[in-house]
């Protein structure tokens, strides 16, 4: 049992915080003075972000024909430096043996690793059922892309052990609603994705139990018409949360800000996306993609040029950071957007900051107006300092 003193995310309040077998105990408030400068020095806590999109870091991928649960076990650590205390481990488009067994791995390693178990609550599927036309497709590849169907998405369910929580989906194809319906009746949330579906088909799937849009606003075309269209279907319809990501390079500000207003504070999440080139030092690199070039800035593009995105590479430090300064939201916002709000979409209401739930902390400097990634001072994974 210990305790520690910071300031609650949401009021801003000093408060001391008693840790006791891996949950908060106690919250109460903090006497400030007695050697401490004042309350504003104090670094300010939080629950831990929750991504519901990683794909690899550091140079370890998910979608690995060779993947071990070394290679996983190094991604779920080291999320701990950005403030994430869990995530859905994220396969995309591929042939359906490397994704059955990469999922195999991923729920073997949890099944082994305590740790792992500690940070990867579940998987996020994306794709191979998206749309194979360029710009929707975005950087899935073209072969690997295919119909839908009931008997594939169960198989890969039952390689994962049932641990697929997130199906993204385009449904542009008439086999994608039996699947939808499938997935649902298994408790997995559904999210309109890589899409280029009509208005009609975007209600169908949420007719049949879509409730998200993954990541809106990317794996979209270059050019689309004005209206109607995919983009302004999904900010429109309130049974959808929109992924969003907030990174400072895959949405422009004034979007970011539109699509908030739009949808509502409340049906906002942020996610990284964030690839194995995350977390790599400036340069270029050979990928199954073609030659890649991670920015001094950050930014992953196609190399020898900067302006064409190959994926991402921040982390949600960054995006709670940008959606404040893109969207003017507060940082309480900014937080819920990356933190309770994803974890509550994946069945964990008791990931708070409040008595009796799971102690999956952050704590961090308060932000300015010109923050743009939150400064990370500990992170805190079922009770204990990591
Ligand atoms: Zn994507």
């Amino acid at each position: 049992m210990f305790s520690f003193v910071a300031r609650r995310y949401d009021t801003l309040r000093p408060v001391e915080v008693l840790i006791a077998s891996g949950r908060i105990a106690r919250i109460t408030p903090a006497r400030i003075g007695d050697g401490l400068t004042g309350a504003g020095s104090l670094p300010v806590v939080a629950p831990g972000f929750v991504d519901l999109q990683i794909n690899g870091y550091q140079g370890r991928e998910f979608n690995d024909p060779q993947l071990t649960a070394e290679k996983v076990r190094h991604v779920a650590l080291a999320m701990d430096a950005s403030g994430c205390t869990s995530f859905l481990a994220t396969c995309t488009t591929d042939s359906y043996e490397v994704l059955a067994n990469s999922f195999a791995v991923l729920a073997r390693t949890i099944e082994e690793l305590p740790e792992v178990a500690a940070r990867i609550p579940g998987f996020h599927c994306e794709g191979p059922f998206i749309s194979s036309i360029d710009g929707p497709r975005g950087a899935h590849p073209k072969q690997h892309v295919r119909v839908p169907t009931v008997e594939e998405f169960l198989r890969l369910q039952d390689a994962a052990c049932g641990r697929i929580k997130l199906l993204t989906i385009s449904p542009e194809f008439d086999e994608a609603i039996p699947v939808i319906r499938a997935a649902v009746k298994q408790g997995v949330i559904i999210a309109i994705g890589h899409t280029a579906a009509t208005s009609e088909q975007i209600t169908a799937a949420i007719d049949a139990g879509a409730t998200m849009s993954t990541h809106l606003g990317n794996g979209a075309h270059p050019q689309i018409r004005r209206h109607p269209n995919y983009i302004w279907d999904q900010l429109a319809d309130d049974r959808l949360t929109a992924s969003l990501i907030v990174d400072g390079h895959h949405l422009p500000a004034n979007v970011v800000k539109a699509m908030i207003r739009a949808k509502g504070t409340s049906r906002c999440v942020l996610v990284s996306d964030v690839t194995s080139l995350g977390g790599m030092p400036a340069g270029r690199y050979a990928t199954g993609l073609g030659d890649l070039e991670v920015l001094d800035n950050g930014k992953l593009v196609i190399a020898g040029q900067r302006d064409i995105l190959a994926g991402a590479s921040l982390l949600m430090d960054t995006c709670v950071a940008q959606v404040m300064r893109f969207a003017g939201v507060s940082l309480t916002t900014a937080i819920e957007m990356a933190s309770t709000q994803p974890a509550a979409l994946i069945g964990r209401h008791d990931h708070r900051l409040d008595v009796g739930c799971p102690a999956n902390l952050v704590l961090f400097d308060e932000p300015t107006a010109e923050t743009t990634k939150l400064v990370i001072r500990r992170t805190m994974s079922r009770g204990e300092w990591v």
